[in-house]
């Protein structure tokens, strides 16, 4: 659902058995959540609340997916926006709709009579670039600094647990202030899928397809090194649909060599050999 603001609320079906691969981002990203879940214990020891995770990394690799699985796996009301709602050309705008963004944030777990919210922003580079430099100008400045002061006064203890968190493909553009502790002060790292992640991902996307006995999915996997968990559903959706050109009742592993090839031309993926 999208409201006139730009602003996705929804309940999210997405759990972190359904994203394949990234091991290694799941786990932490469960460890950083696991101090909202027991934010009573961290607060018992005077352990400083967690108010952003930024998740980085290239696109269509499954940030909006972990995202989703945390709101999922904290029991959260879920708000999800693009930096680039706020990217407005008339002064305090986009900072007005920063500050509209966590009020709606708390109106929302109140009604939902949650405990948290995670706020999701997508494109974190367009609202958070080095202030002062090219692609920022004084109006993004303003809107940024509004975030600055909405995290800063994000507290743990008055009902309402806020946690933001971010995605980016351009880490380095980002305003160090954004990086300091009490702010994004985690990162989680979310890479493109190695070998082993692209079978998760390749099975993932498969189990609800009729996939021809002796398919070699091990293969597929083998032959997509580059390819995106984006790329990869892109590949069984392409597969099924020349199965359905051919009218054939199954999938097979032609069908799925022919859709790799045909994700690569469309992408031209910049591949290297390095599997
Ligand atoms: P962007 O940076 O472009 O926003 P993203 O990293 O947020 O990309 P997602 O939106 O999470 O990527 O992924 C897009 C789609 O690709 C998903 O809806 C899903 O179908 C597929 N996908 C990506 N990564 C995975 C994964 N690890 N496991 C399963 N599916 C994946």
């Amino acid at each position: 659902v999208k409201n006139g603001n730009g602003i996705a609320i929804s309940t999210t079906g997405v759990d972190f058995e359904d994203i394949g691969g990234q091991n290694v981002a799941k786990k932490e990203l469960q460890e950083a959540l696991d101090f909202l879940l027991y934010s009573d214990r961290m607060k018992v020891l005077g352990i400083r609340p967690l108010k952003g995770i930024l998740l980085s990394g290239p696109t269509g690799t499954g940030k909006t997916l972990l995202a989703k699985a945390a709101a999922r796996y904290t029991n959260s009301t879920f708000l999800s926006v693009s930096g680039s709602e706020f990217v407005e050309m008339y002064a305090g705008v986009g900072a007005e709709r920063v500050r509209s963004l966590f009020r709606r944030a708390r109106d929302m777990v109140r009604k939902e009579k949650k405990t948290s919210a995670i706020i999701f922003i997508d494109e974190m580079d367009i609202l958070g670039a080095k202030r002062g430099s090219n692609v920022s100008h004084h109006e993004y400045d303003q809107t940024l600094n509004q975030l600055l002061i909405e995290m800063d006064g994000l507290k743990m203890d008055q009902g309402a647990h806020i946690l933001v968190m971010a995605a980016t493909n351009r880490p380095e553009a980002l305003d160090d202030a954004l990086l300091r502790p009490g702010r994004f002060d985690r990162q989680v790292k979310v890479d493109l899928p190695d070998k082993e992640g692209r079978l998760a991902i390749l099975k993932i996307h498969t189990t609800n397809k009729p996939i021809a006995q002796g398919t070699r999915l091990e293969e597929i996997a083998h032959e997509t090194f580059g390819f995106s968990g984006a790329h990869l559903e892109s590949v069984t959706n392409e597969a099924a649909i020349l199965a359905l050109r051919e009218e054939a009742n199954e999938i097979t592993e032609r069908h799925l060599r022919e859709a790799v090839e045909k994700v690569m031309l469309g992408e031209k993926l910049d591949r290297k050999p390095t599997e």
